[in-house]
């Protein structure tokens, strides 16, 4: 995508509008990347369409890796099938948005996707030689949150991915459940976040006595999460109880208390889900057999709240670079400057954004600062005399001459 600063609709904000109190909130919003409609309902701009893209890039390739094959489910949820499993109710699941269809009946908008992964998955498996089978998405999900006061960290509207996993035996599940976890490991060490991230035990459920979450340490963070000191153990509150502690051999005392955001969360649903749904499979003697599902969710917008929250100074915003939505933010300073970036500009246009407004130098760097794209590299009468850019590293500020032969080889 091309992006010149002159071109672009994008335009930055001295100031974020006033009810966006979360950082991620107003930062985002005045360095361009989001558009809020309304409490908990945002769009997303071009920069931060292109770091959703490249979050889900590296989830993908994760999840590939493990075998899961990737699809798209409807967002509009028939009734009939949720009554089965007894989640239609708002009793039940208190963040339903449901409507009334023109000929009659009620849709729901997903708030997740179990249930019809799991009726659609009766046409598709039959015997034992048609599993394990893993299946994501990547999908908007809507939930009726009562408070959306996080930013994009907590949305009415969100973008999760969702991969569901289906067993001919919990051991199998089990088996393939610590691959998840594997990859989610290596999901938040890519995107910047593994010194911080941590698995973290919570509850889980009927059959399984916990479940994981991935927790971000970050003081604005909804979640209230329980750790020994080296972080062996992380525990979400809800689990912290006599018998908990007495499981892993430990007191209370010994923990240190937290705040954290759930990026992730991972889910031995076991037959939960097959058995209301009825969904088995025929096992070597014909013999009709329960599926053992796992569910294993990411939270993609909330990702970009997180990393925007995490990597963040006075001036604004600095990307990490495998999510960051250019790596290079060119400025050319005079004619000389502007027709040298112009140049480097060409051919590079998926690398770097040219700022080749009509502005003065300071308002460009102060936007480059702002957007946080990794390297900000000027071009001008002084660099060009010694045939070199100025890279100036956006995290540290630190600054180097860097010749245009090595700086174009950098773009290859
Ligand atoms: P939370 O405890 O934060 O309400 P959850 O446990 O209901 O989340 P899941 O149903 O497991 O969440 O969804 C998977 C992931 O989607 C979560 O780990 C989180 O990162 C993300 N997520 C959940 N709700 C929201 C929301 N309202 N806005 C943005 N992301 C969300
Ligand atoms: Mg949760």
């Amino acid at each position: 995508m091309i992006m010149r600063m002159s071109k672009t609709f994008i335009k930055t904000l001295r100031e974020a509008p006033k009810e966006e109190t979360a950082t991620n909130g107003a930062l985002l919003t005045r360095a361009g990347f989001i558009h809020k409609e309304m409490a908990g309902v945002y769009d997303y701009l071009p920069f931060g369409m292109r770091v959703i893209n490249n979050i889900e890039d590296i989830v993908r390739d994760e999840l590939n890796k493990i075998g899961c094959e990737e699809m798209q489910f409807t967002a509009l949820q028939n009734p009939e099938l949720w009554e089965k499993t007894g989640r239609w109710s708002d009793q039940e699941v208190d963040i339903w948005f449901k409507t009334e269809v023109s000929s009659g009946g009620m849709v729901g908008l997903a708030p997740t996707h179990e249930e019809p992964i799991t009726n659609m998955m009766k046409e598709y498996i039959s015997s034992y030689k048609d599993l394990p089978l893993a299946i994501y998405q990547f999908q908007t999900k809507f939930r009726n949150e009562k408070r959306a006061k996080s930013g994009i960290m907590r949305g009415r509207e969100f973008l999760m991915k969702d991969l569901y996993s289906f067993h001919t035996s919990q051991e199998d599940l089990d088996k393939f459940y610590d691959k998840v976890f594997q990859a989610y490991i290596n999901v938040y060490e890519r995107l910047g976040l593994g010194d911080v991230t941590f698995p973290c035990f919570a509850s889980g459920g009927i059959f399984s006595k916990f479940s994981h979450e991935f927790q971000t340490l970050l003081p604005v963070g909804e979640d209230t999460i329980y750790y020994t000191k080296n972080k062996a153990i992380v525990l979400n509150k809800e689990v912290v109880i006599p018998e908990v502690l007495k499981e892993f051999g430990i007191k209370k005392s010994d923990l240190i208390e937290d705040t954290a955001a759930e990026v992730g969360n991972i889910f031995k649903l076991s037959t939960k889900f097959s058995l209301p749904l009825d969904l088995k499979y025929t096992d070597e003697n014909n013999e009709r057999r329960e599926i053992y599902m796992g569910c294993y969710g990411i939270g993609i917008s909330r990702l970009v709240g997180v990393l925007a929250e995490y990597f963040s100074d006075d001036k604004g915003l600095y990307w990490p670079e495998a999510v960051a939505p250019y790596k290079y933010y060119l400025i050319g300073i005079d004619d000389k400057g502007a027709k040298a970036a112009e140049k480097l500009y060409k051919g590079h246009e998926e690398l770097m954004i040219m700022d080749d407004r009509d502005l003065r130098p300071g308002e460009k760097f102060a936007d480059a600062d702002l957007i946080g794209i990794p390297y900000r590299v000027i071009v001008s009468d002084k660099t060009l005399e010694k045939d070199s850019v100025e890279i100036t590293d956006r995290k540290t500020g630190k600054s180097k001459l860097v010749s245009l032969k090595d700086f174009k080889k950098s773009c290859k």
